[in-house]
């Protein structure tokens, strides 16, 4: 399984980002991602054609993207041809600011606007145990410090709705949903603020972990044309 933890770089400005995640959001995931089934590799937004050559989308089974401040920087072509992958089978877990990155809104078209405020106590259920993403993972666990993320979340209704956060303050969040875009698996997960140490959070880390291998292509470079079919039968 070969999986591409992508981020855009746009919490360098931000020194408790920087002490959280001393190499990057990206390779924080990909640390915890890596064992014999897992090959990962990283790349960010400042990378040939913002990481996302076609020779490198051909090879990923799973992309993970983190995003805040480049949400809008990838160019259209470029968006495209993510996407287009997606729809031929590469899967995709957007996580927390990437609800409004160009590929995952593309892949929504939807306005995915949701309310926000910063770092307060979040608690997240798990409310389909039986799906493979919840394999593993606790009924319920807090994270200390979370931003608020809050509904209505501007989002087609998912396909499953697997986790649901709710936070001091009294608002509640879709925070785990799982979507179907033709031959790609996406999956949506909300923690992540960039100075905050959700991503080393053991029940988390199983999510992520359950959420590649279960948006991992049978198939994948699905070629999607429209040709001129010819009758198989007189
Ligand atoms: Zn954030």
């Amino acid at each position: 399984m070969k999986v591409l933890v992508w981020d855009d770089d746009s919490y360098l400005n931000n020194p408790a980002a920087i002490d959280m995640h001393p190499n990057g959001i990206r390779n924080t995931i990909a640390n915890f991602l890596k064992c014999d089934d897992i090959e990962v590799t990283t790349a960010v937004l400042s990378d040939e054609d913002c990481g996302f050559t076609e020779e490198v989308l051909r090879e990923t089974d799973v992309l993970i993207i983190w995003s805040h401040g480049g949400n809008e920087k990838i160019p259209d072509p470029i968006v495209e041809r993510v996407w287009t992958h997606i729809l031929g089978g590469m899967g995709l877990i957007a996580l927390h600011s990437s609800h409004f990155n160009k590929i995952f809104r593309k892949l929504m078209g939807t306005s995915c606007t949701l309310k926000w405020r910063m770092n307060v106590k979040e608690r997240l259920w798990t409310i389909a145990p039986n799906h493979p993403i919840a394999q593993g993972v606790d009924e319920t666990f807090a994270l200390e410090a979370e931003e608020m993320y809050g509904e209505p979340f501007g989002i087609p209704n998912p396909d499953e709705v697997l986790f649901l956060g709710w936070f001091a303050g009294g608002e509640v969040f879709r925070s785990g949903c799982t979507f179907t875009r033709e031959n790609g698996k996406i999956f949506y997960f909300q923690p992540g603020h960039e100075d905050n140490a959700a991503y080393y959070n053991e029940n988390i880390q199983k999510i992520i972990k359950n959420a590649v291998k279960w948006a991992c292509p049978l198939r994948k470079n699905i070629v999607l044309d429209c040709p001129l079919q010819e009758p198989l039968e007189q």
